[in-house]
This record gives structure tokens, C-alpha cells and sequence, in this order.
């Protein structure tokens, strides 16, 4: 029976599940078990999905310390011996992984955004020259076999009905921190794009304009999001772009209004169900990956449909 521990980002905890669906396709039809590991309260979404749950109990290390966290996976490694450790690339994985890699003296491949099977081997797939190739990674040498995976790209909609033990770790070893918290600053509410359901994206062709998404989301009961070419002029936050330096979505509707559809662009829309384009060239390559293209000003296109829909619900 193979062995895949998942670490449970308890920022992230619906990024973390789905790492299931990387370990269900690493192992494909062989049997294996699955272990998330949480340093913070029960994970709520990993009961039920998880063969077991260990929670770490230790008032000693802060969450926040990346090199503390490592030390306590390096003795669980010690115990359970897994084949496979899988850690979400949330800001907080990718400060952890390399350095757990480091301490178990094996590879890492990171942000992997695909898993593939040639034969016997098992190729972890991400893009690499940003993003103008997707490099094909196999492992080599004794493992674990680790990666930390791109959020939002994998998703786990498998019954949760598993009979998950819960089991407490007392660490034997704890490092001394390396790292002290001297202050808290909350962040401003802003919400995920990820979670978003319907997606009202600007681009350059909205510059100018960018505004004017905001009043056609909430119509359609969604959220605004950007390219980088809105984000780099400081019109949008990057927390809200889209694309391989930004987040990957997986909306049902995603309008692109006035993107070219660059490869950097598409590399965050793999997951989108339906793709509605509007731009003045109707040549754009966001236009040929589009379920609808919509050839016209993206700035007329936004009042005539609010309108419509406004008509249409008597307001
Ligand atoms: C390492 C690296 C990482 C990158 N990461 C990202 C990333 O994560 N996300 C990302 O988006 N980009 C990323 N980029 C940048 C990417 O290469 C493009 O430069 C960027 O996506 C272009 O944004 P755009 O399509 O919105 O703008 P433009 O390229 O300016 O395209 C504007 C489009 O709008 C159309 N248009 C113009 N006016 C109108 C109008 N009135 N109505 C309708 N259509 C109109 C035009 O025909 C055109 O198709 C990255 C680049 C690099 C090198």
C-alpha cells in the first residue's frame, strides 16, 4: 500500500483537499492511503476525505515558521516513511517545501500543474521559460516523491464519506524558531477570484474603462478580475490577475473583455467551463479558445447588457 502525506495549509484548507485528486491521479489504480497533517485547528473539509488526519500539537512553534514546520515533517517522515508529499503552492507552501525537500534530502518539483504516466514513470508536468513550455519532470533517486502544486488547478469533488482517524502528534523535536512575529496588520476584506463562480475579466482593452466591470459583475452576481497588462499599470490589485503570475480560476463563466489572450493569460483558465470574448479583432487568440466572441467595443457591450439584464428584471 503506498503511502501520500498532504499538508493542509490551514489558510488554505479547500487548496489543500484537493491535492487528493493529484495523489488519486500519481497512484491511478494502485492502492494507497492518504495522510493531511495540520498544524493549525481540525481541518472541517479533510474529515471525511482524508484515510487519516494528524494534527500537530505543539504550543512551542508558530505557525507562521516555515524552518519549525519542516523539523516536525522530517520526524513524521522518520515514522510513516510516505512515498509521496504533496504541499499546496500557497504563499506558505512554497516557503515550506523547498526547505522540508532540503531537510529529507530529496527533489522537489514545484507548482506542478499536471500529472502524466509514460510507461512506469511518472512525469510531474509544469511550465517553465514562463510559461512558453511545459517541462515534462521525472523522479529519480530513492524519494519521497515531493511537489507542491499550483493552486486552483486540481479539484476533488469525490464523495467525502471516508471513515477518517483523527490522530494527535506530540512532536519529540522541536527547533527553536527562526523567525519572531513583532506585528499583526490586518488585511483589507478582499475576496478570492477562485471562488468565484462567474468571472468578469478586463484587459488591456479596458483601460480607461476598468471601472465600469465592477457594475456588471454584480449584475451577473460575480466578481471582477484582470490581466496582468491592468495589473501592472496599477489600475487592479494582483491579487485579482489572472494567469500563470497569477491565480489559476475555474469560474463557469469567465467574460474576457478586451484580453488578447496571451499564453501566460490562458495558462490561468484551464479549469474554465465557458469562455464569453469580446475585442475589436476578432483574430485575438482568447477569441479561438472563446465558446462565444463577441466582435465589437467591450466598453458598449458592458452598458448594452447591464441595461438588458436590468430591463429584464424590471429594476
Ligand atoms: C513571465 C511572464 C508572466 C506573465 N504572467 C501573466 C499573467 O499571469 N497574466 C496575464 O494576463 N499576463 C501575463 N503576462 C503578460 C502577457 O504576456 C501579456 O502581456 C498580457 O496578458 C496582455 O494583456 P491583455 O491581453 O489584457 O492586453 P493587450 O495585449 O494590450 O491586449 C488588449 C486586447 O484588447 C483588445 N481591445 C482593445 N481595445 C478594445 C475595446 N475597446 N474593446 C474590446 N477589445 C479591445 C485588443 O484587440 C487586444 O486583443 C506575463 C508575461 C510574462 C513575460
Amino acid at each position: 500500500m503506498r503511502r501520500c502525506l498532504i499538508y493542509l495549509d490551514e489558510k488554505a484548507p479547500r487548496d489543500s483537499v484537493d491535492l487528493l485528486e493529484v495523489a488519486r491521479q500519481i497512484y491511478a489504480d494502485n492502492a494507497y492511503e492518504t495522510t493531511g497533517v495540520t498544524f493549525g485547528p481540525k481541518s472541517v473539509v479533510a474529515v471525511g476525505a482524508f484515510d487519516t488526519v494528524i494534527q500537530v500539537s505543539i504550543s512551542q512553534i508558530e505557525t507562521y515558521d516555515p524552518l519549525a514546520i519542516a523539523e516536525v515533517l522530517v520526524e513524521l517522515q522518520q515514522i510513516r516513511a510516505f512515498d509521496t508529499i504533496l504541499v499546496p503552492a500557497t504563499p506558505f507552501g512554497r516557503m515550506l517545501a523547498p526547505r522540508l525537500a532540503m531537510r529529507l534530502n530529496t527533489g522537489l518539483v514545484a507548482d506542478v500543474t499536471a500529472i502524466r504516466h509514460e510507461g512506469d514513470q511518472l512525469l510531474a508536468i509544469r511550465p517553465a521559460y514562463s510559461g512558453r513550455i511545459m517541462a515534462a519532470i521525472e523522479f529519480v533517486g530513492d524519494g519521497p516523491v515531493m511537489m507542491s502544486i499550483r493552486p486552483g488547478v486540481f479539484h476533488w469533488d469525490r464523495p467525502t464519506d471516508k471513515n477518517t482517524q483523527t490522530e494527535i502528534m506530540t512532536p519529540a523535536n522541536v527547533c527553536a524558531g527562526t523567525m519572531r512575529r513583532l506585528a499583526v496588520k490586518t488585511k483589507e476584506q478582499t475576496y478570492d477570484i477562485r471562488e468565484s463562480d462567474v468571472l468578469v475579466s478586463g484587459g488591456g482593452g479596458m483601460i480607461g474603462h476598468f471601472h465600469e466591470l465592477q457594475r456588471l459583475a454584480q449584475t451577473l452576481g460575480g466578481q471582477v478580475s484582470a490581466s496582468r497588462k491592468i495589473v501592472d499599470q496599477g489600475i487592479a490589485p494582483r491579487s485579482i490577475q489572472v494567469g500563470q503570475s497569477g491565480k489559476t480560476v475555474s469560474p463557469k463563466l469567465y467574460l474576457a473583455l478586451g484580453i488578447n489572450g496571451a499564453v501566460q493569460h490562458v495558462e490561468g483558465l484551464r479549469q474554465v467551463k465557458n469562455i464569453i470574448s469580446v475585442n475589436l479583432n476578432k483574430n485575438a487568440p482568447i477569441c479561438s479558445l472563446s465558446d462565444i466572441v463577441v466582435e465589437g467595443d467591450a466598453v458598449t457591450f458592458i452598458h448594452k447588457l447591464v441595461e438588458k439584464i436590468e430591463q429584464e428584471a424590471g429594476t
